[in-house]
């Protein structure tokens, strides 16, 4: 057991030695080492210190804290009563990848939720977006926000705003701490440095809440957009998620391609989402049925769409695009996914256009076997 871990880490992060140790000897802590940063990778929560936390042992120890885990609501009355206090801050929940910046060892590095350094985002995101005013006046905070678009090698979702790669900020924490600004304040600074907020669709009466916010996660849907992020204006509070239809047929559409690829409780969750927003909104039983009608197409036509396809004798697959400048950087970003786990190969390169086939194994695998006629 490294003494640091033993005697300093405790301090550092006001946490019990004996919990830390446990965690570092189950091997939740762990080493971690790439693209310069040394440091100490949190690959489960240990009591308050969130699961992506990342130790960077630099000339300095620098802390960048996991992206708290933000809890969902299926039921907006009451929730939001119970939840908050007088008003709500709504802003629009984007469908992309959680990605943390920080200045680490006085460079600009992208985190991604599970507290790995992408060797991708690391490039992209400061050229998408100027943080060297921010954070040359703002060293200690991290800018937290989604990478979003279709040239996402996580999740790709088209926003006719951001086309290929953008990238949206929706909060702005302490290195250490993890202490959120609050939204005006984030919402100020982020002007000051002409740097790019999700949509803030203002500050609400929590009375009026709940209608509101269907008001706009209905629009959204329609629009097919992913649905809001509901935040108290001083951030002293969790926030709380709320999504549309259209986003949970979306994830329903993309799982079912891939079915033995994700866990039932995937599934599961986007189908209860379904049966209490037709409970909260009242509908009629046309509505209802609409509904199910949809549900039931976002689930076995995707699903016969790939049993079809591996019966061909082919893999089921996805072909994710990246744009780089040569292809040792395409190559570094499938070694990143395949460190994560990813059955992942080029493909091509391109003049700068890299494809990327990210193989679903366990999908391939087991549809083949029952097309050979193996037991479920
Ligand atoms: P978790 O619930 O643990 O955060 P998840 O993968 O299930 O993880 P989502 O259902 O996508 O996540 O919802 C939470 C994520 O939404 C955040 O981690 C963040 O990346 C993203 N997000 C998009 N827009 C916002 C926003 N305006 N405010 C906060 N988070 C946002
Ligand atoms: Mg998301």
């Amino acid at each position: 057991m490294p003494s640091f871990i033993a005697e300093e880490l405790p301090k550092l992060l006001d946490v019990e030695p004996s919990n830390l140790e446990r965690s570092f000897k189950n091997g939740n802590i762990k080493f971690y080492q790439s693209q310069g940063i040394n440091g100490l990778q949190f690959r489960k929560s240990v009591g308050k210190i969130e699961s992506g936390t990342m130790v960077c042992l630099g000339d300095k120890i620098e802390i960048i804290r996991g992206f708290p885990k933000i809890r969902r609501t299926l039921m907006l009355n009451p929730s939001l009563k119970i939840h908050f206090n007088n008003e709500v801050a709504v802003e629009e929940k984007m469908n992309g990848y959680n990605v943390r910046i920080a200045l680490v060892n006085n460079k600009i590095t992208a985190f991604t939720r599970g507290g790995y350094v992408c060797p991708y985002t690391t490039k992209k995101a400061p050229e998408i977006l100027d943080m060297v005013d921010f954070f040359r006046d703002h060293p200690d905070q991290v800018i937290c926000g989604e990478m979003v678009g279709t040239e996402n090698p996580y999740v790709t979702h088209h926003y006719r705003e951001i086309g290929k790669l953008g990238f949206k900020i929706f909060d702005i924490r302490e290195k250490g701490s993890n202490k959120p600004m609050s939204v005006q304040d984030k919402v100020e600074i982020l002007e000051l440095y002409g740097l790019p907020n999700v949509k803030f669709f203002g500050i609400i009466d929590i009375d009026v809440a709940p209608e509101r916010i269907f008001e706009l996660v209905i629009k959204l849907g329609m629009d097919d957009r992913e649905g809001v992020v509901i935040k108290d204006p001083k951030m002293e509070i969790d926030p709380l998620k709320y999504t549309s239809s259209q986003a949970h047929n979306g994830e329903l559409q993309y799982a079912f391609t891939y079915p033995f690829d994700f866990g039932r409780a995937f599934f599961f969750s986007r189908v209860i989402r379904e049966g209490f927003q037709a409970y909260e909104l009242e509908e009629s039983d046309d509505e209802i049925r609409t509904r199910a009608h949809i549900l039931g197409e976002s689930i076995i036509y995707p699903m016969i769409k790939t049993i079809k396809h591996v019966s061909k004798d082919n893999l089921a697959f996805e072909d994710i695009i990246i744009h780089v400048d040569e292809l040792e950087e395409a190559e570094e970003f499938a070694r990143h996914l395949r460190d994560l786990g990813v059955v992942a190969t080029v493909n091509s390169f391109e003049q700068g256009k890299a494809i990327i086939r990210r193989v679903h194994q366990s999908t391939t695998d087991r549809i083949s076997n029952f097309l050979r006629g193996g037991l479920y």
